[in-house]
């Protein structure tokens, strides 16, 4: 039975996911294409830096890749990219590239597009220095080479300064361990049956585990994962399981007290002297602002580093006075350029200079700010300005001076407005979400999408960013109705 590296990190990582993946198709998840095609620029950009190398031109899981390899390392490439190798029983990997050292000694660089290693890249290249080995090569160093996160474009890509090498030797597992490892996988790969088990650390911390929708089905939308911290909720659910309301009430002490009795009482939490004081720091004009951003993996613009947050469009509505008629205001960039000149001339002059900026997270939009001060210093005072006026509608509801059981334990604006006002949805959006924004609008600049698709895209996210702050103010108006009780 063949082996993947990916299989093998996958095991590690939980023996349910390898089991899912091998043995039950129909579990399979869709691929996430953005972050395919991330990884794949970032791959073609990283070979950049070994010109003269050689590409394995099939796929690691066709044999011919193996032959093609082993033809390259018999002509003595300088480099191989995709280089496939395989053990006589069955672990094979693709290397990303296999850098000839010339004396009989190669090295092998894993491409990671995050911008430092993580803990599963060793355990990556652990493996592949195995089945190197195993098959014949002598490893001399191993590295993980990332996007250098102090990079800043200027002109044209410098790969030298895009691309960082850490050296992974220090991390790797033994060549023992690994095969310990391998020994183990192969074993619950040959069971029948996998008993699953969930568990807040590895689950959650397993940020890309596309089975949750499939392991966690049984767990209640609101449950023990939600109110306990990580190793608390998984005691407590191997003991009481994840039902909040079967566990005893001695342990709610133990994770969010207030909203767990919120849940079991099923009553909400209105603390009027504090909503109040929130509602009395506000100053109109209001202006009620939300950003869309996209984070490019490889820098598109001068001034810019990787993954840093530019800011594409944004939804602004105004209200001049207390129960005033809202005004709307927005930017959406269309060019494929970089938005953010535009955007901060339309926003210096869209949000005046008076009254409060009321936003949903304050340290999202104060953070962008602050980079576009930092990236167009002629702009920074005004930039300033707005920050300095920027009051954040997520402290009530974070701090529990208002909560509802059908917040989920959550204070985004996702769960605080249908706990609120259940009538206005996201759900009837095409864009529900900002990373949905953000990918699609992505597709725009990088030239995958035109013509009709990009009309309905562009109106679809004027639809969302006009959402966020009609919120917004929907959300203030229920925290003025609860000041207003006696
Ligand atoms: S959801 Fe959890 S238990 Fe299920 S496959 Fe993923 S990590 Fe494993």
């Amino acid at each position: 039975m063949k082996l993947s590296k990916s299989d093998y990190v996958l095991g590690l990582k939980c023996p349910n996911a390898l089991w899912f993946k091998r043995f039950r198709k129909d579990l399979e998840p869709e691929v996430n294409q953005a972050v395919f095609d991330t990884g794949h620029v970032v791959g073609e950009l990283a070979c950049e830096r070994f010109p003269g190398g050689t590409r394995i031109t099939v796929k690691p899981w066709e044999n011919e890749s193996i032959t093609q390899t082993q033809a390259a390392i018999d002509s003595d490439a300088s480099a191989i990219f995709e280089a496939v190798l395989m053990t006589a029983s069955g672990e094979f990997c693709a290397v990303d590239i296999l850098r000839n050292n010339n004396d009989g000694t190669w090295d092998i660089i894993e491409v990671k597009s995050n911008t430092s290693p993580k803990e599963y890249h060793y355990l990556d290249i652990s493996f592949q220095r195995y089945v190197c080995e195993m098959s014949g090569l002598k490893i001399k160093n191993c590295f993980i080479m990332t996007l250098n996160s102090a990079y800043v474009r200027r002109g044209e890509l410098n790969l030298g300064g895009l691309f960082a090498m850490h050296d992974a030797h220090e991390g790797l597992q033994l060549r023992g361990t690994v095969e310990t490892e391998i020994k183990r996988i192969r074993g619950f790969l040959a069971q029948p049956e996998l008993g699953v088990a969930i568990s807040k650390g590895k689950c959650n911390k397993f940020y890309d585990c596309q089975y949750k929708y499939h392991c966690w089905k049984d767990i209640p939308e609101y449950s023990v994962f939600d109110a306990f911290r990580g190793k608390t909720a998984d005691e407590i659910y191997a003991e009481h399981g994840a039902d909040l309301r079967k566990i005893p009430s001695e342990l709610y002490a133990k994770g969010a007290c207030r909203d767990i009795e919120c849940f079991i009482n099923d009553c909400e939490i209105a603390n009027l002297g504090g909503l109040r004081e929130f509602v009395s720091g506000l100053r109109y004009p209001l202006c009620f602002l939300d950003y869309e951003t996209i984070g490019p993996a490889v820098p598109l613009f001068d001034n810019s580093r990787p993954y840093q947050a530019l800011p594409f469009q944004f939804s602004l509505h105004i209200q001049r006075e207390l129960g005033g008629a809202l005004e709307h205001i927005e930017f959406l960039h269309d060019k494929q350029t970089d938005p953010r000149p535009d955007m901060i001339l339309a926003l210096i002059a869209a949000c005046g200079t008076e009254g409060s900026i009321v936003v949903y997270n304050q340290g999202f939009e104060e953070g962008v700010n602050n980079k576009l001060a930092a990236d167009f210093p002629e702009h920074a005072d005004a930039i300033q300005a707005i920050n300095n006026r920027m009051v954040d509608l997520l402290v009530p509801f974070k701090s529990r001076q208002l909560y509802r059981p059908r917040q989920n334990g959550s204070a985004s604006i996702k769960e605080t407005l249908p706990a609120f006002i259940p009538e206005m949805s996201y759900e009837n959006l095409e864009i529900k979400q900002g990373t949905e924004a953000s990918e699609q609008f992505m597709r725009f600049m990088t030239g995958k999408q035109a013509g009709e698709e990009t009309s309905a895209m562009m109106a679809n996210l004027r639809e969302y960013c006009a959402q966020d702050t009609l919120a917004m103010v929907k959300l203030l108006d229920v925290i003025r109705g609860f000041t207003e009780q006696s």
